[in-house]
């Protein structure tokens, strides 16, 4: 096995995709992760330890050139530790500043990119403020580790706000106005160590129960202002957050209009398309950004379309039996709301790619086509 050059903190699927993308570079990646069985262990060695370990996190950064991370949830003082001893990119600003939704919220109403109207709450009477301010419906949110629609209320109508508040409460929450959007979408961007900057196409996104269920590239009827305005916004938190790596941020289009929902400081479910559907996969791009080699080309080829293998899913011969079908199992045990695996088709056209998409969607979800 290669010398490990790159740590990554964290072993799971976006691990094991990073780690194959730096194995084509001839680059070995060393991990570190809470257990050991997880799915990115077959490709290089797993440290096993808490975040808090100051001594195991100094002993999985010896000898690295760089680490990296495919959580944003990791906690910064273990960023902080390993930076003090090898490089962590992107670095901890960009940590800090997606962590707590209102500081990420706040972050991009400063960068002047807007956002859903929000506001902080943190006491019953701070959810009655919120309503007048904001109106119904609207999203209360636990500020801190929230992913996959999890720490999530909507509220409707006066009486959501005491269960919502007796689900979220004693925590520190932040409001904000449900956005009637036309669709989901999200930028994948990367910057080099040189300040380089590259985006890839519009990505179209479709949620249920607030977990990411399908992704599209590029997205349909994308006007070409829409692409630029959101290369802008990815520009400018790159740039303002110095930012080394793959950055995905998640955007509402309202009528052509763009709000940013959330950013996530790393490779993203959103772009598993790129592996087989770009010139040069994220994980590619990302690793290549961290380790300060040039940027890849971030085209498209045709049309890619993603489809997520959440909870269970169904024979491989099935899926695969879809025309420009590629299926990636992350060897995970099957459990409600987890991510298996995915399938990614690709096609010359975005009809064909959508076709395909449906095909696989409609196995998935039991009956054949
Ligand atoms: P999040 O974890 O904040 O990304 O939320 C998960 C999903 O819930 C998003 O991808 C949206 O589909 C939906 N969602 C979250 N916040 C809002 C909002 N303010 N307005 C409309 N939809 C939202």
């Amino acid at each position: 096995m290669r010398e490990p050059r790159i740590g990554i903190l964290g072993a799971g699927q976006l691990g094991l995709m990073l780690a194959q993308a730096a194995r084509d570079l001839d680059i070995g990646c060393r991990f570190y992760a809470e257990t050991d069985d997880a799915p990115a262990a077959s490709l290089g060695p797993v440290i096993t330890g808490a975040m808090d370990d100051d001594e195991r996190l100094a002993r999985f950064a010896d000898g690295l050139d760089v680490v990296t991370y495919e959580w944003e949830n990791i906690p910064v003082h273990a960023a902080r530790r390993i930076d003090e001893l090898v490089p962590v990119r992107p670095g901890t600003r960009a940590l800090e500043a997606s962590q707590d939704r209102l500081a990420e919220k706040t972050f991009f109403v400063g960068q002047g990119q807007p956002t859903a109207r929000f506001a902080a709450v943190d006491s019953q009477s701070d959810v009655k403020d919120a309503i007048e301010d904001l109106g119904f419906p609207l999203v209360l949110k636990t500020r801190r580790l929230g992913y996959d629609g999890k720490g999530q209320r909507m509220l409707r109508q006066p009486k959501d706000a005491s269960d919502a508040w007796q689900a979220l409460g004693g925590r520190p929450l932040i409001a904000e106005q449900w956005v009637p959007f036309d669709r989901e979408l999200s930028i994948i961007a990367v910057r080099g160590l040189d300040g380089s900057i590259a985006c890839y196409p519009l990505i179209e996104n479709t949620h249920a129960d607030g977990i990411l269920r399908t992704s599209l590239t590029p997205a349909p009827k994308l006007a070409e202002q829409t692409q630029k305005a959101a290369e802008r916004c990815a520009i400018r938190v790159l740039t303002a957050l110095d930012y080394v790596g793959v950055l995905a941020i998640e955007l509402f289009d309202v009528a052509g209009q763009l709000l940013v929902n959330e950013m996530a400081p790393r490779v993203h479910n959103s772009g598993h398309l790129t592996i087989e559907g770009a010139v040069t996969s994220q994980f590619e791009n990302h690793i290549r950004a961290i380790a300060g080699l040039p940027l890849g080309d971030t085209s498209i080829r045709g049309a890619a379309a993603m489809v997520n293998l959440i909870g269970n899913h169904p024979p491989p011969a099935d899926l695969l039996a879809v025309k420009g079908a590629r299926l990636h199992l992350y060897g995970k045990e099957p459990r409600p709301g987890r991510k298996l695996g995915h399938v990614t088709v690709c096609a010359d056209t975005q009809d064909q790619a959508t076709g395909r998409q449906r095909q696989i969607q409609a196995i998935v979800a039991g009956g054949q086509q």
